[in-house]
């Protein structure tokens, strides 16, 4: 397939790479200066999609992406296949996929899990809204950038399962970490913890595979000094945008609100920034009640 990929970023980059690894043609464009291996770069994003199979975007935002789609969706040709895998606001990805369909264009919204480790390995999972011809067209590139794609809907589903499961990932990991600071002084071994709560109710996805307290469980961010892995700030963007959904749609979700404010606190006021979002558990170690 002739694919155009706009954002070659640290997510961008690497999924591009892969593409052009497995035999795409893969036209590029970044607004930053880079350099993929196999890619070939355009002067500009409607360069990049023009005559296209099927585009990529891989951008920082919802405002970037509507931007980057207005440029691409007159360039392209009806039937080509508009994928969107960046982490925006539902509403965006609406937006964008109504215009792509009023232009005979086949939108999906692709929000992916997996970071960085899995855009360069090829393991990332997809979240996929959009109709089941623009899934059809997109499944395939799925294939080479990941190892699963759910379908969960139309347009704005994929978001919308992301920010859900990255809201349930804060709370829980917010929840383990001030679970280990009330054991560390109720003074239970770290250790022990680990071995009860792992295999009891408590356990969840932050104990049992992402241990925020470090040498004990699996190896983690934590036994690296918090070097992220997941960092906090890109935590903060995605509970952000839960809590706009959920202001969109008059859900409550105070568990989602409390973690927002947090992530929100620890990374633009405390030393959180750079830092992966486990280390609230240094955090909440140094705190008192007060
Ligand atoms: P990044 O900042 O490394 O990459 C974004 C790229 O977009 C940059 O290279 C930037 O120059 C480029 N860009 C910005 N505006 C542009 C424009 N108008 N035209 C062309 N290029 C433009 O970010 P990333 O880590 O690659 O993340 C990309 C998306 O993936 C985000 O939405 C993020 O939330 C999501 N995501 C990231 C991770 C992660 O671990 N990094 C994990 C899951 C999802």
């Amino acid at each position: 397939m002739k694919i155009g990929f706009i954002g070659l970023g640290n997510m961008g980059g690497p999924m591009a790479a892969n593409l052009a690894k497995a035999g795409h043609d893969v036209t590029g464009f970044d607004m930053a200066e880079v350099s993929i291996e196999g890619v070939s770069l355009a002067g500009s994003a409607a360069e990049a999609a023009t005559g296209a199979d099927v585009v990529i975007t891989m951008l920082p935002n919802g405002t970037i992406l509507r931007a980057v789609a207005g440029e691409i969706i007159p360039a392209m040709s009806k039937g080509a296949g508009f994928v969107d895998c960046s982490t925006v606001d539902v509403e965006s990805a609406r937006a964008v996929a109504a215009d792509a369909t009023a232009a005979g264009l086949l939108p999906v919204d692709a929000p992916v899990s997996g970071g960085v480790g899995g855009a360069a390995g090829g393991t990332l999972t997809f979240m996929a809204g959009g109709s089941e011809a623009a899934f059809a067209k997109a499944n395939p590139l799925f294939d080479i950038m990941g190892q699963k794609a759910v379908h969960c809907g139309d347009s704005g589903a994929g978001q919308a399962a992301k920010i859900c499961n990255n809201m349930i990932l804060g709370i829980t990991m917010a929840g383990t970490c001030e679970a280990f600071a009330l054991a560390d002084k109720l003074g239970l071994d770290r250790q022990k913890m680990f071995d009860v709560v792992s295999t009891s109710s408590g356990y969840s996805w932050t104990m049992n595979a992402y241990c925020p307290a470090p040498g004990v469980g699996p190896q983690s961010p934590a036994d690296n000094g918090y070097k992220p892995g997941f960092a906090a700030e890109l935590m903060l963007k995605d509970l952000r945008l839960s809590q706009q959904a959920a202001e969109a749609v008059d859900a409550d979700t105070p568990m989602g609100q409390r973690a927002t404010e947090l992530y929100s606190d620890f990374v633009d006021d405390e030393d959180g920034l750079g830092k992966d979002f486990s280390a609230m558990l240094p955090r909440f170690e140094k705190r008192s009640r007060g």
